[in-house]
């Protein structure tokens, strides 16, 4: 439920002008690949860096690793703009990697 409230804010941070129905099925959309490659032992925030949605798998021998929920799981928050929207936001930073906010 706290992914879905995290994922409609997103969707409409980047495109206000998006339609229930469209940020609907990117919330499914986005919620289905986590479950499929990252099954139930996630953490779910927002990147404190660009907003996005961004998760973790928890491995119990290492730190979690933080990633985006774009297309493909990008550490990177630039990157993220990019398999989010297709092209790069370039006021994000380069360096910035998902850090749950
Ligand atoms: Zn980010």
């Amino acid at each position: 439920m706290q992914l879905a409230l995290h994922l409609m804010e997103a969707a409409v941070f980047q495109d206000p002008a998006i339609t229930a129905e469209e940020a609907i099925a990117q919330v499914r959309k986005a919620v289905e690949g986590l479950i499929e490659h990252q099954g139930e032992r996630t953490s779910h925030a927002t990147c404190k860096r660009c907003r996005f949605p961004v998760a973790s798998v928890k491995d119990p021998d290492e730190d979690a690793t933080w990633v985006h929920l774009d297309d493909d799981y990008s550490r990177g928050c630039r990157a993220a703009s990019f398999g989010r929207d297709g092209e790069w936001d370039d006021s994000l930073d380069k360096q910035w990697k998902a850090v749950p906010a």
